[in-house]
């Protein structure tokens, strides 16, 4: 069970509103750097363990600034995440660059932080060597495709994704980078999204190991470090439960010492490109109830909207939602949430048994610390909202302001 209780009484968010209007995402600052501490700690025994956080999931340089103080890295994908990197102090090789379909200038910033670069093709080798030159250390992006020999049934149909090398490109594609003077190399995958069943982890851990072990034995090539990418899942339904870490850190122990150790290739670093499970269930968007309307059924309409978390419209996706101050009324009622948009899809629940809601009540939206503000969007004019950070003494920062007016024209030239 995954308890659903936001880090404030009515009363404290009551006090927060009179600052800052809603709706609005706030970050619950102490439980995120906990749950980095608690995710780095599980991995204790990995050698060099990394995690790079994915920016794309919160990408505000507070919350990249304090997730590096915790000892993380930051996984970027485009121009603006390597600078939000660069600026948050993240530098070097704790930044990995795992992109698809990249532009030559993304490549070029990426070498000139000495980021780690992985390589999500064969053909990105030439292109690399052309636009940034050849980096000292290079990694590439396995997609273990229809899953035959060293792979597994499981972890879903990868030869339907557009990401990684086959493996037959992977072994070449190790061969010609030695050739043109790499001299470090690293191997990523990352074959699953928001996975609960920690045995998905362990099987590609299997998976990646044995091929650290073909690398080795069919080019003579030691792999310095393997990166499992992102994909752990969070419980978004109360019903549901977190991945257990410490299963999962023992699985991938157990695979390391069976696979890794016994064929001579300790040490081998760890790292994985997380974004979900570390900020996930530590934000909160915070919104009012605007309109109530009862038709063929019946509607609570709030001041925010798919810009504010496009997940429920666009993958049906559950956020647990909590009417503040009405916790422990009975759930005697169904309503559809909804926000303003001319778009139908445009609902944070669909069916939501809640208490009897009503106007001007405040309503927490769970887990929307990644992949929540940031996937927001301006159609039909819609504003994004504000960013919040809830600190360990009470206090709250205002980390990003909301949009404004202004910023909606600064781009239209008339
Ligand atoms: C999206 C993504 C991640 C983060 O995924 P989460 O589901 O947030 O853990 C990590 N690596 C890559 C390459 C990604 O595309």
């Amino acid at each position: 069970m995954a308890e659903k209780k936001p880090p404030f009484s009515k009363e404290q968010l009551m006090r927060i509103i009179e600052q800052h209007p809603t709706p609005f995402h706030i970050y619950h600052e102490e439980a995120i750097r906990a749950n980095a501490r608690k995710l780095l700690a599980a991995f204790g025994w990995a050698p060099a363990f990394k995690e790079y956080f994915a920016v794309k999931a919160t990408p505000n340089p507070h919350i990249l600034k304090i997730l590096h103080e915790e000892g993380c890295g930051a996984d970027c994908s485009s121009l603006p995440e390597l600078i939000l990197a660069e600026k948050s102090g993240i530098r070097g090789e704790d930044i990995i660059f795992t992109s698809n379909d990249t532009p030559a200038n993304e490549f070029i910033k990426a070498k000139e932080l000495g980021a780690v670069i992985n390589l999500d093709d064969i053909s990105h080798i030439d292109f690399l060597e052309k636009n940034a030159g050849i980096p000292e250390l290079i990694c590439f992006r396995y997609n273990p495709g229809p899953l035959r020999e060293g792979g597994n049934a499981i972890i879903g149909s990868p030869e339907e994704s557009k990401y990684g090398l086959t493996r037959k490109q992977l072994l070449d594609a190790y061969r010609i980078m030695r050739d043109k003077g790499a001299q470090r190399f690293g191997l990523h995958t990352m074959v699953i999204s928001n996975e609960l069943d920690p045995n998905y982890f362990i099987e590609t851990a299997n998976m990646m190991f044995d091929l650290v072990v073909e690398i080795f034995r069919t080019l003579k090539i030691r792999v310095e470090f393997v990166n499992f990418g992102g994909g752990i899942g969070i419980p978004y339904r109360p019903e549901q439960q977190a991945v257990d870490l410490d299963y999962l850190s023992r699985g991938l122990k157990e695979s390391y010492d069976r696979k890794i150790v016994a064929n001579g290739l300790h040490p081998l670093k760890l790292a994985m490109e997380s974004g979900r499970m570390i900020t996930g269930p530590y934000g909160y968007l915070v919104a009012t109830v605007l309109h109530k309307k009862e038709i063929y059924k019946n509607y609570v309409g709030l001041d925010a909207c798919m810009a504010n978390l496009m997940r429920p419209g666009i993958y049906g996706a559950y956020h647990h939602i909590t009417v503040m101050g009405k916790e422990d009324w009975p759930l005697g009622y169904i309503y559809d949430v909804t926000g303003s948009l001319c778009e139908n899809n445009d609902k944070f629940a669909v069916n939501r048994k809640l208490p009897m809601v009503e106007i001007g009540d405040v309503m927490v939206i769970h887990d929307t610390g990644a992949h929540g503000y940031a996937m927001g969007f301006n159609y039909n004019g819609k504003l994004r909202s504000a960013e919040l950070l809830l600190k360990a003494d009470g206090s709250v920062e205002m980390i990003r302001r909301a949009e404004t007016i202004e910023d909606y024209f600064a781009t239209l030239n008339f």
